[in-house]
């Protein structure tokens, strides 16, 4: 069965189609500055990857881009759109209606219209791809994958916040969590890669990337995330503050002259590693300008372990133990140098990183030493293949 993944974004439409049976990439890429003057289109497997300035109006003119390249040209991958069995969609906000992928129809549409209020780039750009399939490939099949409905497991006690609870009940404002779809699907790699059941399992996950969240998997089940109401809460990022005191923001308005919409702005887009380093949200450069004796990019880096680390201490506490702790995107799957900072010192904990095989590169792979009794994991994470899989198996539910 093949799976058209998307994931649109308010100027991008992200995409690959997949063999699920297979597990194969049959091809993918990318839409960019959608809506501007400048948009391209990135198409292909990495050997045969062709980029065409196109313009593209609107998320209807990419869709009708992407079909063309998938079927004709040089970049050809099926003959004709009867060869696209589903289509799964990432949309970031499920909130308290969605606790698991749906089949989508008129009524989680509106649904996620209405949620739109909790992350309004985000859903509405979802809303964009959706309708742009449904014009032109109408009756195709088509399926929600939530950032957030894995962490609806969370009991009140972690998604509430302490603030008057009439602003939960009139806005909704609790803990929603994201990148929900990366956490489960390591979490149930871990324990595959183990072979031991998910159930049976206390598992500390990290998603450590650009955007960075860690999440507290007690038994299968999410217990805690470190991503709040939006993917700004939780830890240092690439240009994201995480965690601040509060007070903060107001402190920063009144002694900065600046809006609600210029401090969100900055705590989102110039803050973490490029606030602190003052050189790049990339932890490569800010990683070899620490190496160069660079003091700020030094306590960026410094910072950014010192964060994932408490919450590892956090997630012990919350669940009185942990088995497994698995480490996956961009940073936790490349960087050995931030692995070794952030498990130095855990060794009382019964964690115990190899040195020798964290420097080793490759899929997934153990890096604990043979007496950790803390299995240390890199599990390479893999979202689209997960909204493939969800995509699939909502295809057939109800046939077994
Ligand atoms: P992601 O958002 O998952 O694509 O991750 C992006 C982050 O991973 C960026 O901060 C990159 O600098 C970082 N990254 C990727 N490869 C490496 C590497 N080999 N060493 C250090 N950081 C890396």
């Amino acid at each position: 069965m093949n799976v058209l993944v998307l994931n649109a974004g308010s100027s991008s439409l992200k995409y690959q189609l997949i063999n699920v049976e297979s597990q194969t990439v049959m091809a993918k890429g990318i839409c960019e500055r959608v809506g501007s003057g400048e948009a391209f289109h990135k198409h292909g497997l990495d050997d045969n990857e062709h980029v065409i300035d196109a313009p593209m109006r609107d998320h209807n003119e990419a869709m009708a881009l992407v079909l063309e390249a998938l079927t004709s040209g040089p970049t050809k991958a099926i003959d004709s759109l009867d060869e696209i069995d589903a289509i799964g969609h990432r949309v970031v906000q499920g909130g308290k209606y969605f606790d698991r992928s749906v089949l989508i129809d008129d009524d989680v549409v509106s649904k996620i219209d209405e949620l739109a209020e909790l992350a309004p780039l985000h859903n509405k750009a979802a809303l964009m791809g959706i309708n742009a399939c449904r014009e032109q490939m109408p009756g195709k099949p088509m399926v929600a994958v939530f950032d957030t409905s894995f962490f609806q497991t969370l009991l009140p006690k972690a998604y509430m916040y302490p603030l008057p609870y009439e602003l939960y009940e009139k806005h909704s404002i609790r803990k929603y969590g994201a990148h929900g779809t990366s956490h489960r699907y390591i979490a149930q790699r871990a324990a595959d890669f183990l072979d031991e059941p998910l159930d049976d399992l206390k598992i500390i996950t990290c998603h450590l990337g650009n955007g960075c969240s860690m999440s507290a998997i007690d038994h299968g089940v999410a217990i805690d995330t470190s991503m709040g109401l939006t993917p700004l809460d939780g830890l240092m990022m690439g240009t994201r503050c995480g965690a601040i005191d509060p007070a903060i923001v107001p402190f920063i308005m009144e002694h900065e002259g600046l809006t609600a919409a210029e401090v969100n702005d900055l705590m989102n887009k110039q803050s973490g590693l490029l606030g602190i380093s003052g050189l790049s949200n990339d932890l490569r450069t800010v990683r070899t300008a620490s190496e160069e004796g660079h003091e700020r990019a030094q306590l960026a880096y410094d910072m950014y372990s010192y964060s994932v680390k408490k919450y590892i201490g956090q997630y012990i506490a919350v669940m009185g133990g942990v088995d497994v702790i698995v480490l996956s995107a961009g940073v936790g799957e490349n960087c050995d140098k931030m692995r070794r900072m952030i498990f130095t010192g855990l060794q009382p904990l019964g964690i115990k990183l190899d040195l020798e095989k964290n420097k080793l590169r490759g899929g997934e792979r153990e890096i604990s030493t043979d007496d950790s009794e803390v299995q240390i994991l890199v599990i390479p994470t893999n979202e689209e293949y997960m909204i493939a899989l969800d995509t699939f198996d909502l295809m057939f539910e109800g046939e077994a």
